[in-house]
């Protein structure tokens, strides 16, 4: 092969560059999920059920869950507080995660809120739920996914997984606001200023959850009723 052939057989083959990564760059679009915006980060700490460490120091709070809280200074732990942790550390622990954010990047501690997924496609905020280690906790303006959410939660109070087994309440009311998607005691300074419209009554926290509400942090304590 002479210099010229050879040159016109490199030529060749770098007319088709542009071909490849417009090939690349549809089958993202297409898929709906864009191959060459990705960034994988490296999880380094795993917090409780609910907020991880990265390499890079940023701390992530995963949008749309609350997870039972694990021991503090003062508190003691909820109950499935170390079971949530300890299933978070099987899902993100050491492992390359991408992340995926709402309208909201930050939470006011300064943590970022994000949808985190795995390489292999786990949705792993979704999971959390799903295996009944976290319940939705849905905020606005960050809503993007809260129908799935939802729907996970439903999977797994109807299989009884995780914080949904052994429920036993007695009937009660409660106070649920459509707007903010929180349920309170009658007695909540919070629940009486529900307004008309936006008030619905609950009998059983259960039903509460059920319809994608979550429990008001003063007056239900954030925690679930479970005798477990
Ligand atoms: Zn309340």
């Amino acid at each position: 092969m002479n210099k010229i052939e050879r040159f016109s057989k490199v030529s060749k083959y770098i007319s088709y560059l542009p071909l490849i990564f417009l090939t690349i760059f549809l089958s993202g679009f297409l898929s709906g999920r864009p191959l060459l915006a990705h960034e994988w980060y490296y999880v380094k700490r795993v917090n409780d059920g609910d907020t991880i460490v990265l390499a890079d120091g940023r701390h992530i709070r995963y949008i749309g869950i609350n997870a039972p809280e694990i021991g503090h200074k003062n508190k003691k732990a909820e109950p499935f507080g170390y079971a949530a942790k300890k299933y978070n550390k099987t899902l993100v622990l050491s492992k390359m995660v991408r992340l995926e954010f709402d309208k909201q990047t930050h939470d006011r501690y300064g943590r970022t809120l994000a949808y985190v997924f795995l390489n292999n496609g786990v949705f792993v905020n979704k999971v959390m739920i799903e295996k009944g280690y976290a319940y939705c906790l849905f905020r606005r303006p960050n809503n993007k996914h809260d129908q799935v959410l939802l729907k996970s939660q439903r999977n797994a109070m109807s299989a009884k997984r995780g914080i949904w087994r052994n429920w036993k309440e007695k009937k009660a009311r409660y106070w649920g606001n459509r707007r903010s998607k929180r349920f309170h005691e009658p007695t909540c300074a919070f629940g009486k200023k529900i307004t008309i419209e936006n008030k619905i009554v609950f009998i059983r926290i259960w039903d509460a959850f059920w319809a994608g509400y979550a429990p008001c942090k003063k007056c239900m304590a954030g925690g679930v009723r479970i005798d477990d």
